[in-house]
């Protein structure tokens, strides 16, 4: 689709899938990025250092000996569900990280790790480690006590306020997290229950991190999250690639040039999916091929991606009004951090609809009896629209990838719902069920 066509698409809010022409083959372009591979190396091992003090902090860790990770799935009932509008080729799978523990969504994944290395950074620079190296000695009260002088602040709609903030006070620290306008009364509530202080804005995402930066910026106290552009964040993400590559092993199952994986990552500012495909594309290189999934209200990655990742155009200039029920994917503007790693590597995106969602969200339970919220429904468009739309056939062609779909894995990314109340995943499938 050309630019000027494809704008047109979005500003008509219509859903679609839209090819990246600036994606270059990973070994080109992986020494020429912001982080690196060795980097994703360090974030494994700074999690692997922590493991034993998170085992301590969260009893649910213990069987996975610390480490916050989540199942792989078939979800061949889903499938034959999807298969109900025309045939896809390959077979579909479910990484689970709406079961994610501790914090319940993909955030587990980014913004634990950005608390993780704060606390690090803190705990060295106040000598409050033992020359051991065992991190389990910052439960310790004496240390407890001198991380409550220390606050933790983040800007959110919910779930990266869940992580931080659950985290952030499980290891003794103050927490406050500033909400957007688009905010569940739940996540709020369950903050609240946490000890965390919650600040609501009567404005959208990217007034409330504004608003977070600022209070952080005055007080040397305060420790702020920068979901617009912050490392840490994409660095806990992208460990999410190694871990993937064992756990499709594990299943038996193949990706190389003759066995093509596709992933379809919901999307919001850009650095979760972003940092889970740097991950995936440093691990399985040109034989991964990544999409991101966003509402057609919130298109922010889209728009930034059809202007070449150079330009950062806010929704409202397109006539959008980020008005969707996927309030984690509810953001204006995207992230030039991700954008930048994404201009490479990512093969395309796609919108969808809120009632996609809805469709997909009521579905996924029925068939396979596994409840996400709205924004974790948005990948399940994008098998159809690889193997069957317009654009999905031109990509597949340009890879030479057509006679090699039946061999294809479809992996959709599941991003949140792991702490819905059940009166509110009752709504969901109301919503659904029309
Ligand atoms: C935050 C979030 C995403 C997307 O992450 P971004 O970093 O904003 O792109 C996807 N799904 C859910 C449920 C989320 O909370």
């Amino acid at each position: 689709m050309k630019q000027t066509k494809a704008l047109d698409h979005i500003r008509q809010q219509a859903a679609g899938l839209f090819l990246n022409p600036l994606q270059r083959s990973v070994r080109t372009v992986l020494d020429g990025l912001r982080l690196s591979v060795a980097d994703i190396h360090a974030a494994q091992a700074r999690l692997q250092r922590f493991a034993p003090l998170l085992q301590m902090l969260f009893p649910e860790l213990q069987p996975a000996a610390g480490l916050i990770e989540s199942p792989l799935m078939a979800i061949p009932r889903m499938q034959d569900r999807l298969e109900k509008k025309a045939t896809l080729g390959g077979r579909c799978w479910l990484k689970c990280d709406h079961a994610l523990p501790v914090a319940g969504s993909v955030k587990a994944r980014g913004g634990i790790y950005e608390v993780l290395c704060r606390t690090e950074a803190l705990a060295i620079e106040l000598g409050l480690l033992a020359d051991t190296g065992d991190y389990t000695t910052l439960n310790r009260p004496a240390v407890r006590k001198q991380f409550a002088r220390h606050t933790m602040a983040v800007g959110s709609t919910g779930n990266l306020g869940l992580s931080i903030g659950i985290m952030a006070r499980a290891l003794g620290f103050n927490a406050v997290v500033h909400m957007s306008a688009d905010a569940r009364t739940w996540k709020k509530q369950l903050l609240k229950m946490h000890g965390v202080t919650v600040i609501e804005h009567d404005s959208d995402y990217s007034a409330a991190v504004r608003a977070g930066r600022q209070m952080a910026a005055d007080d040397p106290s305060i420790y702020f999250v920068d979901d617009e552009n912050s490392a840490h964040l994409f660095l806990g993400y992208s460990v999410a690639g190694p871990r993937l590559k064992k756990q499709l092993k594990q299943a038996g199952i193949t990706v190389d040039a003759d066995h093509p994986l596709f992933v379809y990552l919901p999307c919001g500012v850009g650095g979760a999916p972003g940092g889970i495909a740097f991950g995936i594309k440093a691990v399985f290189g040109d034989a991964a091929h990544c999409f991101f999934a966003e509402p057609v209200q919130a298109p922010a990655v889209t728009l930034a991606m059809l202007h070449s990742f150079e330009h950062y155009p806010t929704v409202y200039e397109f006539g959008l009004s980020i008005d969707t029920e996927a309030d984690g994917l509810a953001v204006g503007c995207a992230s030039r951090l991700a954008g930048d790693m994404m201009r490479p590597l990512v093969s395309g995106c796609f919108t969808v609809t809120d009632n996609a969602l809805f469709d997909h969200l009521y579905h996924l339970q029925q068939t396979e009896n596994i409840a996400v919220e709205p924004s974790a429904a948005a990948g399940f468009n994008g098998p159809h629209l690889i193997c069957n739309s317009p654009s999905g056939r031109a990509y597949l062609k340009r890879h030479a990838l057509d006679g090699r779909l039946e061999q294809a894995t479809h992996l959709i990314w599941s991003t949140g719902g792991g702490l819905l109340p059940p009166e509110v995943f009752a709504g969901y499938m109301a919503a659904g069920r029309i």
